[in-house]
C-alpha cells in the first residue's frame, strides 16, 4: 500500500482510506460479519485510515468500526470521526456526543476529529461562539484528539472563508474528475496545500455515479486506451495523480471493491498519469459535456456575480440531474449552492442584471438558464424548506432574499 506523509504531524497515511458510510447491509442493517471481515482485511493489507461519523448508518457505523478494530487492530490505524453541527446547540451537546463516540469506537482517543459538513464560515462561527473550538483545543491538549479538521460541502468562496478562519490541522473535500471546478474546486485543494493543510478527499467516484451511470461512449473512450482498466480505476487514479491529496476515501460495500481499490492503491503514484491518459480524461469530459443540457465548461469567466450566484455551480447541478441521473439532486443543490449558508448562491438569487452573459465564451443565456434551473431545482417549496433548515441549523438569515 502506498502511503503519503501528513506533513503536519509525520503520520504515514495509506493513500486509500476506508469510508465507513457504505458498509454491506443485509435486510436494511449493517451486515456485521462481512463488514468486520472487510475492515480487518483492509488493515492487514495496509489501509490505516478509517473515516466514520456520528450519523453514518443511523449511528451504527462508529460502533461497528469499534468492534472491528478491537483485538489489536485499533493500534494499527488512525480513526477519523465527525461532530454533527446540527445536533449542537450548547457546548454540552458536543461533549456528550464526543463521549458517546469514544464509547462507540471503544477507544480513548480520536486521531482525526472533524466538524461535519461545514457549508460556510457562519456555521463555523456559531460553533466557535458556543465554545466548541476552545473545548476541542482543550481535549487535544489532553490527548483525547490529535487533529482538528472539517469536512466541506459548499461553494468555492465559502471554502476559502472557512479554511482561513481557523488554524486547521486538516480538511476533507469532495473531489473527482467531474468536480474539478465544483465545491472547494482544484483551487481550494491547491490553497489548502499552500497553507500546509493536509487534504482528505471524499466522493472520488461521486457516490458511484462515475462507475454506474456513465454513457457508453465514455466507457468506450476508457476501454480504447486500456481494455482492462475499469472506470473506477480511471477515476481513482485521477484523484491520486494530485500530490496535494493525502488520503482518498472510498466507501466500499463489497469485497471486490476493496480488493480492486487496494490493488490500485498499491502502485499508484502522484503525477504518474501520462499526457495520453490525461487526454483520455479530456475526451471523457468532452463527451459528458456534449451530453449536458447546458454547455457550461465551468471556466468561471462569468464570475463573480454581484448577487452571489454560483453560476457554474447552478448550471452543473442542473446538468447532473439529466446526465448522471443523480438522486437527491434537490437536496444536494440546496446543500452545495449555499442555501444553507449566510450567502446563498442558488439560481433564484439572480437579479438579471446581465453583467455575466457577455463574458461567457459558450454564449450561454445565463439569466434565462438560471430561471430554468430555479424552476426545476427549487420550485415553490424550496424557500420554505431552506428557511426551516436554516432555522434548525441556526444559520443567519441572508441579507438578500
Ligand atoms: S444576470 Fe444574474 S447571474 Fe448574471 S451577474 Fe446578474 S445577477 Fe448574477
Ligand atoms: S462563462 Fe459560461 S461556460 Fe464559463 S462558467 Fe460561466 S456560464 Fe459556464
Amino acid at each position: 500500500m502506498q502511503t503519503r506523509v501528513n506533513t503536519n504531524n509525520g503520520d504515514d497515511l495509506s493513500v486509500l482510506g476506508f469510508g465507513c458510510m457504505r458498509f454491506p447491509t443485509k435486510n436494511g442493517i449493517i451486515d456485521e460479519e462481512r463488514s468486520i471481515a472487510m475492515i480487518r482485511d483492509a488493515v492487514d493489507k495496509g489501509v490505516n485510515y478509517f473515516d466514520t461519523a456520528y450519523i453514518y448508518h443511523n449511528g451504527k457505523s462508529e460502533s461497528l468500526l469499534g468492534k472491528a478494530l478491537s483485538g489489536g487492530y485499533r493500534e494499527r490505524v488512525r480513526i477519523a470521526t465527525k461532530l454533527p453541527p446540527f445536533m449542537v446547540y450548547r457546548l454540552e451537546h458536543a461533549q456528550k456526543i464526543f463521549n458517546n463516540q469514544l464509547s462507540r469506537l471503544m477507544t480513548d482517543k480520536i486521531d482525526y476529529y472533524l466538524l461535519h459538513m461545514l457549508t460556510d464560515r457562519a456555521m463555523f462561527e456559531r460553533l466557535a461562539s458556543l465554545g466548541v473550538m476552545d473545548w476541542l483545543e482543550s481535549i487535544k491538549a489532553k490527548g483525547e484528539i490529535d487533529n482538528i479538521g472539517f469536512s466541506f460541502h459548499g461553494s468555492k468562496t465559502d471554502f476559502e472563508d472557512i479554511i482561513k478562519a481557523y488554524p486547521w490541522d486538516f480538511c476533507q473535500i469532495q473531489y473527482n474528475y467531474l468536480d474539478e471546478n465544483r465545491q472547494a474546486t482544484k483551487s481550494g485543494l491547491l490553497l489548502a496545500a499552500q497553507m500546509g493543510i493536509p487534504v482528505i478527499v471524499m466522493e472520488p467516484l461521486r457516490g458511484g455515479k462515475l462507475v454506474m451511470n456513465l454513457p457508453e461512449e465514455v466507457i468506450q473512450a476508457f476501454r480504447h486506451f486500456d481494455a482492462d482498466r475499469s472506470p473506477a480505476e480511471w477515476a481513482l487514479r485521477w484523484v491520486w495523480n494530485h500530490p496535494e491529496v493525502n488520503v482518498l476515501l472510498s466507501g466500499m460495500s463489497t469485497e471486490e471493491q476493496l480488493a480492486e481499490n487496494i490493488r490500485i492503491a498499491n502502485h499508484v503514484q502522484p503525477n504518474s498519469l501520462s499526457e495520453e491518459e490525461l487526454q483520455v480524461f479530456d475526451r471523457v469530459k468532452k463527451i459528458l459535456m456534449e451530453k449536458t443540457k447546458i454547455p457550461c465548461t465551468a471556466c468561471g469567466y462569468c464570475m463573480p456575480c454581484p448577487y452571489g450566484v454560483d453560476i457554474p455551480g447552478c448550471l452543473s447541478a442542473y446538468n447532473d440531474k439529466y446526465l448522471l441521473g443523480s438522486r437527491n439532486v434537490r437536496l444536494r443543490y440546496m446543500q452545495t449552492l449555499g442555501s444553507l449558508s449566510a450567502r446563498p448562491a442558488n439560481a433564484s438569487q439572480c437579479r438579471e442584471c446581465g453583467k455575466c452573459e457577455p463574458h461567457c465564451p459558450q454564449e450561454i443565456a445565463i439569466p434565462k438558464q438560471l430561471k430554468i434551473v430555479a424552476k426545476e431545482l427549487e420550485g415553490p417549496l424550496y424557500k420554505p424548506i431552506a428557511a426551516i433548515a436554516r432555522k434548525v441549523l441556526r444559520i443567519n438569515t441572508p441579507k438578500q432574499s
